[in-house]
Parts: C-alpha cells; structure tokens; sequence
C-alpha cells in the first residue's frame, strides 16, 4: 500500500493530518507530506484520502 500527496494540489488546510497523524504530516513548506507507513493504518489511510476537500491524496493498494 502506498499514499502520496499531490502538492500541487494540497491546499494545506491539515484535515488529513487530523484524521490520520501515524502516516501524514505537514511539511515545512506548510502542504501535507505522506511520511508515515499507511500498512499500518491502512482505514485511516483511505479516510484521509475522502476528506481532503481538493482529492490531492492517491493512496493505491
Ligand atoms: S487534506 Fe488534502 S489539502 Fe488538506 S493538507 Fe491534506 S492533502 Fe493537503
């Protein structure tokens, strides 16, 4: 299983390190970094992806 976030398209705004902080982050350029093992949390992984509001997070797996 992998996540990745699109930065072009992040917007920043955090919710899917709200709803699942094990796998993402906000980086230093302030947008949204897929850091973490999503194989560990793989329910929280896909609910990260429904909730970003501009879909700029691919989970694939
Ligand atoms: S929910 Fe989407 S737009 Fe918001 S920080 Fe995460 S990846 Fe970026």
């Amino acid at each position: 299983m992998k996540a990745f976030v699109k930065k072009d398209d992040c917007i920043g705004c955090g919710m899917c390190v709200d709803v699942c902080p094990e796998v993402f982050e906000i980086g230093a350029d302030g947008f949204s970094e897929a850091v973490g093992n999503p194989d560990a949390h793989p329910d929280k992984t896909y609910e990260a992806a429904e909730i970003c509001p501009v879909n700029a997070i691919e989970v694939e797996g």
